[in-house]
C-alpha cells in the first residue's frame, strides 16, 4: 500500500487483539522490539486455511462477475468511480479520521454503491472481531447497505447497523489506547493470557506484582472490588479468613471465600489443600480421551481419534478408533459405538474415565448429527447407569492445588503432583490439529504414517495421563 501509515491509524484487524485485551491490542500498535513473539503454528494454520477459503470464495466471484484487484487506496477509488463489479484486496483510506481497512471484496450492488464483503473461515458472524471488522468497513465507505460476510461453512450472512455501537466503542477506545505511551493496567486471565504471545512479556509483572487474578477462580471483577476493600495482593488474601473478607460480586459466600483463600496460600506454600475427601467410583476403569479437527469447513467438527487406555494400563494397552478424513466421519462414530459395545461385554462393571465435559458433550453432538439418541448404546452412555466418569469433577470438588489452571496437563506436568510428562513437550490439543490437518495435506505414504504415530502416541498419552491422576488421587487423597 502507498502511504498508508498503519501505525497510528485505526485498522480493523485490531478488533480480534482489541476483543482479547487492551494490552493485547496496544502492544500490537506499539511494536515493542525487546519483545519476541513466538512461533504459533496453529494460529499460522488458520492464516493458510483462511487465504485458501478467500481463493475459494474469489474464484466463486469470478464466475459471474469482472473481478479487478486494487492496487492502492488511490486505485481503489478509481475502479470504485469506474464501477467494476468486484474490487478484490481493497484498500480503503481516510485520512481526515485516520482509518485504513482492507475488505477482501468490494462487491457493486444494483445501487451504484459497493458492500464491503470479507472471507471468514468462522462459522457465525456474530463475533464481535466480525461485526467491528465489517461495521469498519461500512463506517469507512459510508454506505447503509449491510457488509457480507462469507462464511467457513459456505453460507453467506449480512453485516448491518446493529454493529454499528460495537464499531463505535473500537474506534473511541483504540483512539484512547493509541493516544497513551503507557502499557494499559489489565487483569491477568488464564485462558486468554496462556494463549497470547505477550505471555513472557506480562507474566512476570503479575508475579512481581502478586496480582490476585493470577489465582484460579478469582475474577478480575472481584479482584477490583477486593482492591477497593484493601486486599491489594496474593498476600493480603493469603492472611484472610472467610469471616473477614467482603462479599464481593463473583466472590460471595463462605465456601467460595475459602477457596480463594486456600488457593492463595497453595501459591506461595505449593501445598495441595483438601475440601472434601475425593470419591471414585470402583470398577473396571478404561481411560478415554478424543482428538477433533474443528477445521473441516462444514461447520461441524471431525473427531479423528477415539482414544482408550484398557487394563492393564501399559503402553500396549492403547486401543483406539481412527479416520482418515472427515467423509468417514459416520463411520468412525460407528466403530466407537461398536467399541463400547465390546469393553460393555468385556468388562462387567465398566467406568469410561475421561478429564473434563468435552467427550461427554461431543458423545451428545455425534449422537444428535446422526439421529441416533435412541441408539442403545448412546443410552448406555447416557442413562442412569452411565459409564462416563469425569475425573475433573473430583478434582475440582475436593482439592485446591497450587495451580492457575485445573486442566488436565497442569496437574499432571507439576513436579510435586502427578509428575507425568508428554513424550513430547510440544504436543497439545491445538498442536494434534496442526498435525492432523498436515496429515491431510500429506500425499507421501511414510510421512503420512510418521504424523499418524505422532498423534497416536500424544492421544496415548493422554490417557495414560489420566490413569497416573487416577492412581494419585487413590494413592493421595484416598484412605
Ligand atoms: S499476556 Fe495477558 S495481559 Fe498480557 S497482553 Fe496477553 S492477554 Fe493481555
Amino acid at each position: 500500500m502507498n502511504d498508508a501509515p498503519t501505525q497510528t491509524y485505526l485498522k480493523p484487524s485490531d478488533a480480534k487483539s482489541w476483543a482479547l485485551c487492551a494490552r493485547r491490542v496496544w502492544l500490537d500498535n506499539k511494536g515493542m522490539p525487546d519483545i519476541e513473539i513466538p512461533e504459533d503454528a496453529f494460529e499460522a494454520l488458520i492464516i493458510e486455511l483462511g487465504l485458501g477459503h478467500e481463493q475459494a470464495v474469489l474464484t466463486e466471484l469470478k464466475k459471474e462477475k469482472n473481478v479487478h484487484t486494487a492496487t492502492s487506496p488511490e486505485d481503489t477509488q478509481r475502479l470504485m468511480a469506474e464501477g467494476v463489479d468486484v474490487i478484490y484486496q481493497a484498500q480503503l483510506l481516510d485520512k481526515e479520521n485516520r482509518f485504513v481497512g482492507y475488505p477482501d471484496f468490494l462487491i457493486r450492488h444494483d445501487s451504484g454503491e459497493y458492500q464491503p464483503a470479507d472471507a471468514k473461515l468462522s462459522l457465525s458472524e456474530d463475533k464481535k472481531e466480525i461485526q467491528v471488522q465489517l461495521g469498519f468497513y461500512r463506517r469507512i465507505l459510508n454506505v447503509n447497505l449491510p457488509a457480507i460476510v462469507f462464511l467457513g461453512d459456505g453460507k453467506t450472512a449480512e453485516i448491518g447497523d446493529e454493529a454499528n455501537p460495537i464499531t463505535n466503542q473500537f474506534v473511541t477506545e483504540m483512539r484512547e489506547l493509541l493516544a497513551s505511551d503507557t502499557e494499559p493496567l489489565v487483569r491477568y486471565s488464564h485462558s486468554k493470557c496462556r494463549a497470547c504471545p505477550y505471555y513472557a512479556h506480562c507474566k512476570p509483572a503479575f508475579e512481581a506484582k502478586e496480582e490476585i487474578s493470577l489465582l484460579y477462580g478469582v475474577q478480575g471483577r472481584a479482584v477490583d472490588e477486593l482492591e477497593k476493600q484493601g486486599i491489594q495482593t496474593i498476600s493480603d488474601l493469603a492472611a484472610s479468613t472467610p469471616e473477614s473478607l467482603p462479599d464481593v460480586p463473583y466472590l460471595k459466600g463462605y465456601e467460595k471465600k475459602q477457596r480463594a483463600i486456600l488457593q492463595a496460600q497453595s501459591y506461595f506454600s505449593g501445598e495441595v489443600h483438601i475440601i472434601t475427601p475425593v470419591n471414585l467410583p470402583d470398577g473396571q476403569w478404561v481411560h478415554f480421551d478424543i482428538e477433533d479437527n474443528p477445521l473441516t469447513g462444514t461447520g461441524e467438527k471431525h473427531v479423528y481419534l477415539w482414544g482408550f487406555l484398557v487394563p492393564d494400563f501399559s503402553n500396549a494397552d492403547f486401543e483406539y478408533v481412527w479416520t482418515d478424513t472427515d467423509q468417514q466421519d459416520e463411520q468412525g462414530w460407528l466403530e466407537f459405538l461398536a467399541q463400547i459395545e465390546e469393553y460393555r461385554a468385556r468388562y462387567t462393571d465398566l467406568v469410561l474415565a475421561h478429564y473434563s465435559q468435552h467427550e461427554r458433550s461431543t458423545i451428545r453432538s455425534y449422537a444428535k448429527r446422526y439421529g441416533m439418541e435412541g441408539n442403545e448404546t448412546v443410552q448406555y452412555l447416557f442413562g442412569n447407569e452411565s459409564p462416563l466418569f469425569d475425573m475433573q469433577k473430583p478434582v475440582l470438588e475436593s482439592l485446591v492445588l497450587p495451580l492457575q489452571g485445573y486442566g488436565l496437563k497442569d496437574i499432571c506436568k507439576h513436579k510435586d503432583l502427578v509428575n507425568f510428562q508428554w513424550e513430547d513437550d510440544s504436543s497439545g490439543s491445538q498442536w494434534s490439529v496442526v498435525q492432523f490437518n498436515r496429515f491431510l495435506a500429506e500425499d507421501n505414504p511414510e510421512e503420512k504414517a510418521q504424523l499418524k504415530a505422532k498423534i497416536l502416541s500424544y492421544n496415548r498419552d493422554d490417557v495414560i495421563a489420566t490413569r497416573r491422576l487416577e492412581e494419585w488421587l487413590r494413592a493421595k487423597f484416598m484412605t
